[in-house]
């Protein structure tokens, strides 16, 4: 029998350019193709034309499509011998369930490859003009949901708050905005309420917004400027170095 195989491929964080050139080879040689809601619609045009399209949303907490059944069509048509991708927002292995996703393939027999994406935290900051890290400021980062699975246990916010401030890492926190209140409440119990903080919403999008502002301001901030999921949350003295970012782009506009 001819099996397929199925490839996690990232789609990054929604510009086009930002795909990996290996996972635009992966897209361009589907034959099958799930699509998560979070991924851009240019990205799936490169898809070849007699590739069959699946989408596979689940915006917001609504299960349009449940986990079992996108892990159950991936199993069928691999079996099927069909090429498939499964397209995910960012990073496949970073959060959005790829890999609770490769380990039922892996044990249904079928053959896995993953393909990196740029993950959304990392491009939300760049587009910032500033870095997750930097050695005057953080010595390392730590992506965290803000969204825990139901019963599982939600992140332990006063320890990663100090120990964010004692060991100087930057929060990126995904799927936040909802918890945003209790998440800065939880925070301000280990970090200073001003503390630097920015939300990105739509990161590397043509309608991208962002807001920079303090942890004991967050969700204050986005509630007044109205922003949404999907966003990242960063918190962490790297965030400072905006206002500095901002200055010399205008400065040199200005020259
Ligand atoms: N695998 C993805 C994350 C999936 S979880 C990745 O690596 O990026 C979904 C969360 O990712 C959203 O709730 C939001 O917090 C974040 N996200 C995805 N795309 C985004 C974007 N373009 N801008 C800002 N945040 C984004």
């Amino acid at each position: 029998m001819n099996t397929g195989k199925v490839t996690l491929v990232g789609a990054g964080p929604g510009d086009p350019e930002l795909l990996t050139l290996k996972a635009l080879k992966a897209i361009q040689a589907a034959t099958v193709l799930l699509v998560d809601d979070l991924v851009n619609p240019e990205i799936v045009a490169f898809a070849p034309p007699h590739a069959r399209i699946v989408r596979v949303g689940k915006r917001g907490g609504c299960h349009s499509t449940p986990q079992a059944f996108i892990e159950k069509l991936m199993v069928m048509a691999a079996r099927e011998g069909e090429n498939v991708v499964r397209l995910k927002g960012g990073d496949p292995f970073i959060f959005g369930r790829g890999g609770e996703e490769a380990e039922h393939l892996r044990a249904a027999g079928i053959a896995v490859e993953v393909v990196n994406g740029i993950t959304a935290g990392l491009a939300a900051v760049t587009s910032l003009g500033v870095p997750l890290t930097h050695r005057e400021h953080a010595q390392g980062v730590v992506f965290l949901t803000g969204h825990a699975r139901s019963g599982a246990c939600p992140p332990e916010w006063q320890g990663l708050a100090a120990a964010a401030r004692e060991a100087h890492l930057t929060l990126v926190i995904y799927m936040g905005m909802s918890g945003a209140a209790h998440i800065q409440q939880q925070l301000l119990a280990g970090l200073p309420a001003h503390t630097p903080a920015a939300i990105v919403q739509r990161a590397s999008l043509p309608d991208q917004r962002h807001a920079v502002t303090t942890l004991g301001e967050l969700a204050a901030t986005i509630a007044r400027e109205g922003l949404a999921s999907p966003a990242v949350i960063v918190v962490g003295d790297v965030i400072r170095g905006v206002a500095l970012a901002a200055e010399a782009v205008t400065a040199a506009r200005a020259a």
